[in-house]
C-alpha cells in the first residue's frame, strides 16, 4: 500500500466497485473491503434491479411514481428523477461490463415483478443478482491498474487533514494508516444493530459513524426498513431472506391458522410495499396471538421454482423446506436503511471532499420507504455521480493531500463485555416494524449512556471496539431521531 492516494473509497459493494471504475488510470485509488469482498450486502442481494428498460407499457414516470408512493411521497424528488431517468444507461453499461442478466426465450431481458412496482421492471440474475454484479465488476476493477482493492483491512477512524484525510486502519493486528485527497464511503447498511437482520456481518454503520464524528450531516437516520419475509429462524441473528419476487411470481402469505389475510390490511394484497405487508403481519400477530406466518408457493410448478429461485430452494432445503412441497416460515427483520449520511446529487456530503453512495447514503431518493430493487440502482448512480464530481475537482486542480505521520498507540483497555447484545436487545425491542415510544425514550437513556462510556474511556482499538462504537453511535442517531420525531 502506498502513503497517499487521490480517492479512497471505503466498501467494495456495488457503491464502491462502480464509483472505483469511472476514475482514469492517472487517478489512484485505494478500495477497502474490512473482511473478505465476498462478505457485503451486494453479493447477498437477490430480486434485482429495477429500472425502466423498454418504453411500451412502462414509462420514467410509472417508475418514478411508485418510488414516490412507496415512500409515502417523503422522497426527494429531483433524487428521484435523477435515479429513475439515468438508472437505465447505468444498467445498460454493466450488462456492456459483462454482467448476465437472465434472458426470454427471444433473448429479450426477463422482467420480474416486485412489491410496489406497477410494471415489470426488474433485471436480475436468476436470485443472485447482485453476486452477479459484484463478481463482473471486481473483474472489471482489477484490471484496471489505478485501482488497489485490499480486503480484510478495516478502517477503524477518519480525520480530516489539510488537503484531505487521513484513515488509519487494522489488518489483522497490524495498525497503518493513509492519507487520500478524497474519500467515499460506501460501507452499506446498519443491520448488526439488531438481533434479527438480513444483512451480513460488515454491515456495522461504520461509515455514518466516521461521517457523523467528522461533522457531517446525518439526515432521516431512522427510516428503516423492515423486510416482511425473512426465513424465521430465532437461533440466528443474520436471517435467510425469501425474496420479493417469490411474491412477484404468485407466492401466498398465510397467518398461523394457513390463511391469506392481507386483504384485511391493503387492496394491494401481497405486493404492497414492504412497510405496508411487514406492519400487516405484526398486527395479524397481535389478532391472532402467534408470530407464526408462512409463504406458500406450492402451486407453482417445482421445475419453475427451482431454475427461478435456485439460491433460495436451496437455503430451504438445508433448513428442511421445500418450496415445491412446503410452507416456507417467515417474518419480519430489519433490512435496509433509507437514511444516513446527507449527500447532494453529486453524492457529495456536507463536508468538502467527503462522499457517500449506497446504503449508507441518503440521497433521498427512498422516503419513507424502499421501493423493492431501487438500491443497487441508487448505488450505481450515485456511485458514478460522486466518482464524476471528484474527476471533475481533479482537473480543476484542486491541491492533492501531502502524506504525514501515523498515530502510534492504540492500545487501551478491552472493550466492556455485553454492550452489542444490550444494544441489538434495545432496538429490537423499543424500534421495530410498530415502534414503542416509552421503550424508544428509555433505551436512548441507556445507548446515550454507552455512548458517554467508549467515548470517554481509553479502549484498545480492536475491531470489535470499533464495530461496538459504531453500533453505539447509530442506534443513538436513530432513537434520537426517532423520539423527535414522537413530539
Ligand atoms: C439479503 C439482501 C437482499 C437484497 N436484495 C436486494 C435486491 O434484490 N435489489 C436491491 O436493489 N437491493 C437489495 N438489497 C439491498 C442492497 O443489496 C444493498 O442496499 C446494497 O447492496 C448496498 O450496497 P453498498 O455498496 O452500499 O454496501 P455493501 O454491498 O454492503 O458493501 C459495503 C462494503 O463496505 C465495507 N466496509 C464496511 N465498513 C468498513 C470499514 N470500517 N472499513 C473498510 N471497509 C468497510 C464492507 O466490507 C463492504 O465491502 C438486499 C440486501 C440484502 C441484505
Amino acid at each position: 500500500m502506498k502513503k497517499s492516494y487521490d480517492v479512497l473509497i471505503a466498501g467494495s459493494g456495488i457503491a464502491g466497485l462502480y464509483a472505483a471504475i469511472q476514475f482514469g488510470c492517472d487517478t489512484s485509488v485505494l478500495m477497502l473491503a474490512k473482511q473478505s469482498r465476498e462478505i457485503c450486502s451486494t453479493a447477498l442481494a437477490q430480486g434485482g434491479v429495477a429500472g425502466v428498460l423498454k418504453h411500451d407499457d412502462d414509462s420514467f414516470d410509472l417508475h418514478v411514481k411508485d418510488t414516490l408512493v412507496a415512500g409515502s411521497y417523503k422522497n426527494d424528488i429531483d433524487a428521484v428523477e435523477v435515479l429513475v431517468h439515468e438508472g437505465p444507461e447505468d444498467i445498460r453499461k454493466i450488462i456492456e461490463m459483462g454482467v448476465d442478466f437472465d434472458k426470454d426465450e427471444n433473448g429479450e431481458l426477463n422482467m420480474t415483478l416486485e412489491g410496489g412496482h406497477s410494471r415489470r421492471r426488474i433485471v436480475h440474475h436468476k436470485d443472485r443478482t447482485g453476486k452477479e454484479i459484484a463478481e463482473k465488476l471486481t473483474k472489471v476493477a482489477a484490471q484496471k491498474s489505478n485501482i488497489q482493492l485490499e480486503e480484510n483491512t478495516m478502517i477503524i477512524n477518519i480525520e480530516r487533514v489539510v488537503g484531505g484525510f487521513r484513515a488509519d486502519l487494522l489488518r489483522g493486528e497490524e495498525y497503518s494508516c493513509v492519507y487520500a485527497s478524497f474519500v467515499i464511503l460506501a460501507t452499506g447498511g446498519i443491520g448488526r444493530v439488531y438481533r434479527y437482520t438480513t444483512n451480513p456481518a460488515t454491515a456495522t454503520g461504520d461509515g455514518i459513524r466516521f461521517a457523523y464524528e467528522m461533522g457531517a450531516k446525518i439526515k432521516n437516520i431512522s427510516a428503516v426498513q423492515f423486510h416482511p419475509t425473512a426465513f424465521n429462524s430465532p437461533n440466528s441473528r443474520e436471517q435467510f431472506l425469501i425474496s420479493e419476487a417469490v411474491r412477484g411470481e404468485g407466492a401466498y402469505l398465510l397467518n398461523c391458522d394457513k390463511q391469506r389475510f392481507m386483504d384485511r390490511y391493503d387492496e394491494r394484497l401481497e405486493l404492497a410495499p414492504r412497510d405496508v405487508v411487514s406492519r400487516a403481519i405484526v398486527l395479524e400477530s397481535r389478532r391472532t396471538g402467534s408470530n407464526e406466518f408462512f409463504l406458500d408457493i406450492t402451486h407453482k410448478d417445482r421445475e419453475f421454482l427451482f431454475d427461478r429461485f435456485p439460491a433460495i430452494s436451496e437455503a430451504c432445503l438445508a433448513r428442511g423446506v421445500d418450496i415445491s412441497k412446503d410452507l416456507i416460515p417467515v417474518y419480519p427483520c430489519q433490512h435496509y436503511l433509507m437514511g444516513g449520511i446527507d449527500v447532494d446529487l453529486n453524492a457529495r456530503t456536507t463536508l468538502p471532499r467527503l462522499y457517500a453512495a449506497g446504503e449508507c447514503a441518503h440521497t433521498g431518493v427512498h422516503g419513507g420507504n424502499r421501493l423493492a430493487s431501487n438500491s443497487l440502482l441508487e448505488g450505481l448512480v450515485f456511485g458514478r455521480r460522486a466518482a464524476l464530481d471528484i474527476i471533475k475537482c481533479l482537473d480543476a486542480g484542486f491541491a492533492r493531500v501531502n502524506p504525514g505521520p501515523c498515530p502510534d498507540d492504540f492500545s487501551g483497555a478491552p472493550l466492556p463485555t455485553g454492550i452489542r447484545t444490550a444494544v441489538r436487545e434495545i432496538m429490537q425491542r423499543a424500534y421495530f416494524v410498530i415502534p414503542n415510544p416509552s421503550a424508544v425514550r428509555q433505551g436512548l437513556k441507556r445507548v446515550e449512556e454507552f455512548m458517554k462510556r467508549l467515548q470517554n474511556g481509553r479502549f484498545a482499538q480492536t475491531a470489535d471496539f470499533c464495530e461496538a462504537k459504531s453500533l453505539v453511535t447509530v442506534a443513538c442517531l436513530i432513537l434520537q431521531d426517532a423520539a423527535q420525531n414522537f413530539e
